[in-house]
């Protein structure tokens, strides 16, 4: 079970038991190394917050291209 996580503010690889700080975000859970990264997320939430991206399935239209030409 990994229980690492990265502290969004800076970057830093922290354990979910050491963090200093969690906070609840849009439905993620973020960790944080010091009170002032959870700070600083607290002020610019947007700036940090980056939820894991879902690749969506680019779904491939069939290009359809009709010809309706007709003599
Ligand atoms: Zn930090």
């Amino acid at each position: 079970m990994e229980t690492t996580v990265t502290d969004p503010v800076c970057k830093k690889i922290i354990d979910i038991a050491d963090a200093a700080g969690q906070l609840d975000y849009e439905g993620w859970a973020y960790f944080f190394c010091s009170e002032d990264c959870r700070e600083a997320f607290i002020r610019q939430p947007s700036k940090f917050a980056s939820r894991p991206t879902n690749v969506a399935h680019e779904a491939r239209r069939p290009n359809r291209q009709r010809n309706t030409k007709q003599s």
